[in-house]
């Protein structure tokens, strides 16, 4: 899920630039103030409680022509607007307080009136140089304003838009996680994704024999269908565990081993995406050497459990150390967990 998320990012003003700042609070006490008196008159002679729009309306032409205002227009509609709504606050008291040399210094901005590059903030024909933490030029600065602190110190806060990537928290704990070709993923805790044969041996043969086209169509549909079932795997993995450990197996000995059925199994897509998707979800992804992890005995640590090529074939053992019986890929899946965590707790 994408998020779209509001910030507002605040940036300290480099010192030199004060001055230039602070010449601009007369203004907006000025035109707060004319606010002030303006809907006070209208709500006693005319009865009428003035919107910020209707304010807009006698403010259009301040800050054009002879004994213009330095603030941009945009200023002096988004002060209309923070009035209406503290006169509302106020319980609609048709007068507020006055703005003055004591009040708070305070310049606020519209949209599409301030621009950030190299260091500097354009407003209108002034340039203010702040200290810019956050990498500014990324993002696209909405609203905002510039604010004095009552030690007379300048900050730029910048209401800026992002898009948040945003999934559910795991909540089924840790996870280790075999794969394998008889049964493609096979979690410590017992659950399984069983491998699918998208390769149709028949069916390629069909289309090989129709035309070229036909084969490239077929193989096209097999790869999507294994994008999609991929997906879908490392989505629900990603999703469910907040701590996965992954047998890091090579894939290339597999594939020149098994084929297509390696192919098929897919580990190293399925790692990468597991990568990211473990990234994009806030869970952790861990990968870890797989030697001896089937031959091992979780219980008792003895390793008397398949070994090579046999061990495809045989889905349970006993462990003659210990007795205990295990599934082959749940054992191995234990194993890959438990030093999933060694290596997180050595780091
Ligand atoms: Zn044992």
């Amino acid at each position: 899920m994408i998020i779209l998320m509001i910030l507002t990012l605040r940036s300290k003003v480099k010192k030199p630039y004060y001055k230039k700042l602070n010449r601009l609070v007369p203004e907006v006490n000025f035109v707060w103030n004319y606010i002030n008196s303006l809907s006070s008159y209208m709500v006693i002679n005319r009865r009428t409680w003035l919107s910020h729009f209707d304010i807009n309306y006698y403010l259009a032409g301040a800050t054009k022509g002879d004994g213009a205002l330095r603030l941009a227009f945009t200023s002096l509609s988004e002060i209309a607007k923070i009035y209406v709504n503290r006169r509302q606050q106020a319980k609609n008291k048709h007068i507020l307080r006055y703005r003055g040399n004591k009040s708070p210094g305070w310049i606020p901005f519209g949209p599409k009136t301030v621009t950030y590059k190299e260091g500097y903030i354009r407003y209108r024909s002034l340039k203010i140089k702040i200290f810019d933490s956050y990498g500014m030029d990324k993002f696209t600065i909405k609203t905002g304003n510039f604010s004095r602190d009552p030690l007379g110190d300048w900050y730029f806060n910048a209401s800026v838009e992002i898009l948040e990537q945003y999934g559910p928290v795991g909540n089924l704990g840790e996870v280790g996680i075999d794969m394998g070709l008889s049964t493609w993923i096979t979690c410590s805790n017992g659950q399984k994704f069983e491998t699918i044969k998208f390769f149709d041996v028949d069916r390629l043969n069909q289309a090989r024999s129709k035309s070229k086209k036909h084969l490239q169509r077929e193989y096209r549909a097999i790869s999507r269908k294994r994008r999609d079932y991929l997906h879908k795997t490392s989505t629900t993995l990603a999703k469910s565990y907040n701590f996965l450990v992954v047998g890091d197996l090579c894939s290339k000995w597999m594939v020149k081993e098994y084929g297509n059925m390696a192919h098929d199994a897919s580990f190293y897509n399925l790692k990468e995406k597991l990568k990211y998707k473990t990234a994009k979800f806030g869970s952790i992804l861990k990968l870890s050497p797989e030697a001896k992890t089937t031959l091992t005995c979780h219980s008792c640590g003895s390793e008397e459990g398949p070994t090579g090529k046999d061990k495809l074939k045989i889905r349970e053992w006993t462990c003659s150390s210990c007795g205990s019986i295990h599934d082959r890929d749940v054992n191995a899946a234990k194993n890959i967990l438990a030093l999933g965590r060694q290596s997180l707790a050595s780091v």
